[in-house]
């Protein structure tokens, strides 16, 4: 069954397998470690040395324009002290990687093959062969 563009947005902002849907991004039991493959479908999740580099960067994006940005505007509108700025961006510059770490890796894997569909493994067998007969 083919994967829309759609799906493979809806399975990534809710974590879940881009391929088969399936709640196995990371490993049971573990909120930081993430499963090389798909434990359902088989589609390699860890694909390269550093494929992730990206999930990073975007981590550190959206730690800085929804993080840290509001709480330097705040200081500088002098809406709160600045002592109440810098320990708020010091737990944030912390504390808000850490909650989205899981949601980075699943939005950049998104990423990847929203641009990419045709190379997921679910979107491969269907319309090749459907082509195939037309020929
Ligand atoms: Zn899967």
């Amino acid at each position: 069954m083919k994967v829309t563009r759609l799906q493979i947005v809806a399975r990534g902002l809710s974590n879940r397998c881009p391929n088969c849907g399936g709640r196995t991004l990371f490993q049971a039991g573990s909120f930081f470690a993430v499963n090389p493959a798909c434990t359902a479908c088989g589609l390699k999740i860890e694909r390269d040395e550093g494929s992730f580099l990206g999930a990073m960067s975007l981590n550190y994006g959206v730690t800085l324009v929804g993080c840290l940005t509001p709480v330097m505007l705040l200081a500088y509108y002098q809406v709160i002290g600045t002592t109440t700025a810098i320990v708020a961006a010091g737990v944030g510059a912390i504390g808000f990687p850490a909650l989205f770490y899981r949601s980075s890796r699943s939005w950049w894997l998104m990423n990847y093959y929203v641009f990419l569909p045709h190379h997921l493994p679910a979107n491969q067998a269907g319309p090749r062969a459907n082509e195939d007969e037309n020929l």
